[in-house]
């Protein structure tokens, strides 16, 4: 049985005000609901702030973001005992925007992977192809190639209790119209793969769809059957937007 996750990304926005109000509203209307998954991911500097707000209540708290050291002389970096000494459950990893702006390597997402399991930490592995090779019809073999490598790096096991966020970078920000059963083919051909190394682990795994989500597609999408849960970012930071989309949850998935 598969509990949908839904994750808000609020990346690079918010403030001390915004997080009180968001997450006291939140908490209220969400309490004594248990069938789904909720997780706020602030900027980092305002984790703390929402993982004592949250206290007591079924949300959970996200990171955008973890370093690829434990401890030592590397100044500015968080590490994921770190996140996991504060209270963050799940940890963001290879999203687009880091990828692209920040120029993470592929060893530097094997190593944060790593790093987030080995402290308990659940990972949320974003990939997702560019436009270019969505026109070239590569998507599928991009979506493979991330996954792979992790698969072959770090063996198929460490999949276990792992979210697989399909974010396509080409629908990330820009408002487009979602087609919920394009999106369900790539899901179920992400499963599959994982399926082929191990069939308890594919069918236990939540794999979210994020790009572009609002509270008029998301009901299509969540209704897919490989369609486990949604990180949103621009829908998450309107409060009754999020709250819009959480209510079109309806069951969990086998
Ligand atoms: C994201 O960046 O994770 C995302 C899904 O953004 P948006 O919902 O704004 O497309």
């Amino acid at each position: 049985m598969r509990t949908p996750l839904i994750i808000a990304n609020w990346k690079l926005n918010g403030n001390k005000y915004f997080i009180n109000i968001f997450l006291n509203k939140i908490c209220y209307k969400l309490k004594n609901k248990k069938l789904f998954n909720i997780s706020i991911a602030p900027p980092l500097i305002y984790l703390y702030t929402a993982i004592k707000k949250i206290r007591g209540s079924n949300i959970n708290i996200c990171a955008q973001n973890v370093d690829i050291n434990t401890f030592g002389a590397f100044t500015g970096d968080i590490s994921a005992k770190m996140l996991k000494d504060i209270g963050v459950k799940y940890v963001l990893i290879g999203h687009s925007e880091r990828r692209i702006y920040h120029k993470e390597t592929d060893f530097q997402i094997l190593k944060k992977f790593l790093n987030v399991k080995e402290n308990n930490l659940i990972p949320v592995l974003c990939i997702g192809e560019t436009l270019e090779e969505k026109k070239k019809k590569k998507s599928k073999e991009i979506c493979f190639n991330q996954i792979n490598l992790i698969i072959k790096n770090l063996g198929i096991k460490i999949f276990k209790n792992c979210v697989i966020a399909y974010e396509p970078i080409w629908a990330i920000g820009n408002k487009i119209s979602v087609k919920p059963l394009k999106i369900q083919k790539i899901h179920k051909f992400i499963r599959s793969q994982i399926s082929l190394y191990d069939k308890e682990i594919a069918k236990k795994i939540i794999i979210q769809y994020g790009g572009s989500v609002n509270n008029k597609n998301s009901k299509e999408l969540l209704i897919q059957k490989d369609i486990d849960g949604l990180l949103i970012g621009n829908s998450s930071l309107n409060i009754n937007n999020f709250l819009k989309i959480i209510n079109n949850i309806k069951f969990n998935k086998n």
